[in-house]
């Protein structure tokens, strides 16, 4: 029988959502979901000088709006700081870790002695107890840190799930810090922080995980980690490191290089599905398929097909894909996105049956729901047309015909049967091709030449707003 899978994304808060613990988050729920287990939430809060209550509100949000449902937490390892002691203590007395007093100028010193001899910087081990050897005698007024006592010997090796097997040596690792004393301005009693190192092993053991997705940068971490849960005697994950994700220029995605947020994402017009599925193809395939559902990602998503090597972001392709969402999308939700959108702007617009359809006529033309509400908004705000363009179509040879097709507006059925008729008549009376009233009309009332059919789009505007922008003529 095989156990039940559980698997965790485990951001921190120190900043926004990132698109990689995002597509990390995604590969993990679905992992789960796809062999019916558990998909966890854990919030890695021990960095205290970075960590925020705005950022854990953010990821939380985030994941919300991505629609990654979590079957447990969130768990704040700030609250259990009681049961990472409780696993330091007894790694003490199991001889597996040992307390360190080497104060940060010694630890500067050996550092500096060791790069003189050309040799690799590491920890030196002269606080770990050894059979035989005698220690001196803790320095007064200095706090210890606890250090795992890592195996000396031996081969660290893990099949991973992306990148295959890997093996590195102890001898390239040293004894890592895992427990830090409280700092000196801390209150009396308060408990010393474990580092990522130590506290994730415990959590992911207390907490049954079975899988762990995340970024390649932990790859140096995870021998440490395999390490720890063996001297604990924990039964070891499995671990897939998921690729950086480049930007567009090759070089790391990184704030410099445009949104990298979640939250930059859904204000800039995205929608989750979309996000979920363009993600999902960052660094995993299923065959060429390039849309699919979330019930066919979870379907599919069994942990292999997961690529190597690193993906790059494509702000084209993402357009592509919200595009072809948005097109699908139902125009009432399309409505409430595109009111936020335009609330955004300072611009207070009715969800009502007007906007819907507004949504409905636009939407075949936008990659984004703010490209959709720049549409909306131009029934809200009259366009200034530029001098130029204005000189070029609206001539004095065609200005005889807008007057009269005015006129006709004026007192037409409103409505985009009735619109086209007074168009029709007019070019019949002024013996003009579509084109040459179009145009100059999209332009006064739309600001721009390039409109869905100009019939439709102009029943759309109250009418006397629409008359008054070819008041001027
Ligand atoms: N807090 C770590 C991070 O955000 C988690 C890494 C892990 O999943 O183990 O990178």
């Amino acid at each position: 029988m095989t156990s039940l899978i559980r698997t965790r994304i485990a951001p921190s808060p120190t900043g926004f959502l990132h698109l990689g613990t995002a597509r990390t988050a995604l590969y993990s729920w679905a992992f789960a979901r796809h062999f019916g287990g558990q998909f966890i939430l854990r919030i890695e809060d021990t960095d205290v000088a970075r960590s925020t209550q705005e950022s854990v509100e953010q990821i939380l949000q985030s994941m919300k709006w991505l629609g990654l449902a979590y079957d447990e937490g969130p768990i704040y390892q700030m609250q259990r700081l009681q049961r990472y002691h409780e696993v330091v203590e007894q790694m003490i007395a199991a001889g597996t870790a040992y307390r360190c007093w080497c104060t940060p100028a010694e630890l500067d010193e050996m550092r500096e002695q060791q790069k003189a001899r050309g040799e690799k910087t590491r920890y030196d081990g002269r606080w770990r107890p050894v059979p035989g050897k005698v220690l001196p005698a803790p320095p007064a007024g200095v706090k210890p840190v606890v250090r795992f006592a890592n195996p000396l010997h031996g081969v660290v090796t893990w099949d991973d799930l992306v990148k295959g097997p890997i093996s590195i040596s102890n001898e390239e690792i040293d004894d890592l810090i895992i427990l830090r004393p409280a700092p000196d301005d801390a209150l009396p009693g308060s408990l010393g922080i474990p580092t990522y190192n130590f506290a994730v092993v415990v959590d992911d053991w207390d907490m049954r995980i079975t899988h762990v997705f995340r970024g390649d940068e932990h790859i140096n971490n995870t021998p440490w980690q395999i390490n720890i849960y063996r001297a604990l005697g924990a039964a070891v994950p499995a671990f897939g490191h998921c690729p950086i994700i480049l930007g567009d220029d090759g070089l790391k995605l990184s704030k410099r290089r445009g949104a990298v947020s979640v939250t930059a994402y859904e204000e800039g017009g995205y929608l989750p599905e979309a996000m979920l599925n363009y993600l999902a193809r960052l660094g995993w395939s299923h065959g060429d398929d390039e849309l699919f559902t979330q019930e066919q990602m979870v379907q599919w998503f069994d942990g292999t097909h997961l690529a190597k090597s690193p993906a790059q972001w494509d702000p084209a392709k993402l357009a592509w894909v919200n595009a072809q969402y948005i097109k699908q999308a139902d125009d009432a939700r399309l409505a409430t996105l595109v009111q936020q959108q335009l609330h955004r702007r300072g611009l207070a617009v009715a969800h009502d049956a007007t906007l819907v359809v507004q949504c409905a006529l636009f939407k075949d033309r936008c990659s984004t729901t703010v490209e959709l509400a720049d549409w909306v908004a131009l029934y809200h705000a009259a366009p200034e047309p530029s001098e130029e363009e204005r000189a070029q179509l609206v001539t004095e040879a065609v200005v005889p015909a807008l007057r009269a097709l005015r006129e006709r507006l004026a007192s037409c059925e409103w409505t985009k049967e009735g619109v086209a008729a007074a168009l029709k008549q007019t070019l019949g009376e002024f013996g003009l091709k579509m084109p040459a009233l179009a145009m100059p009309l999209r332009l006064l009332v739309c600001g721009r030449v390039q409109t869905p059919s100009v019939d439709a789009v102009l029943a759309l505007f109250a009418r006397e707003e629409a008359l008054k922008r070819l008041r001027g003529v």
